[in-house]
């Protein structure tokens, strides 16, 4: 057995399937003192002024997946690049992040709680990368001819 504590999904315990409650039970329990050191750490890390990460319901988690696939759907053809594989994920410093060699996007999680515009400048941004691994001239004038009004959102979200 072993524990893991997700940024997103808080604790989560990894178990054989033909372990009983209460074996799992006292498992947890007797790792008490590892769990609050990485509830420690993880607060740590949020810190420096920002929110701290507040954990996800999976309703949350399937609606934002949704909102990210429809994003994707929509965006892609007017960029004109496909993402290969998307990931959602909690990241600190960055909303999205793209891999341009392989297309893999990851989208920051914490868009959930933002609105929709946020979420497709992010998907558009990621996208452009496809083409433009930097932010160059050419990258913007492929943000702004797929999105126009990506100025004043990128200004909202900052
Ligand atoms: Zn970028």
């Amino acid at each position: 057995m072993y524990l893991r504590l997700d940024p997103a999904q808080g604790l989560r315990v990894s178990a054989p399937l033909f372990a009983s409650d209460a074996q799992i039970r006292a498992f947890v329990e007797s790792r008490l003192d590892w769990i609050k050191k990485a509830e420690k750490k993880a607060a740590g890390r949020s810190g420096r002024g920002a929110a701290p990460q507040r954990a996800y319901s999976k309703e949350e988690l399937n609606a934002f997946r949704q909102r990210c696939r429809a994003a994707f759907d929509r965006w892609e053809p007017l960029v004109g690049r496909r993402a290969s594989r998307v990931t959602l994920r909690s990241m600190k410093t960055r909303w999205g992040s793209c891999n341009a060699a392989n297309g893999h996007v990851s989208i920051n999680l914490r868009l959930i709680d933002m609105p929709d515009e946020c979420l497709d400048y992010v998907v558009v941004h990621e996208l452009c990368h496809l083409w433009e691994p930097n932010h160059g001239k050419a990258f913007w004038a492929r943000v702004a001819a797929a999105y126009p009004d990506y100025a004043r959102v990128r200004k909202s979200m900052r």
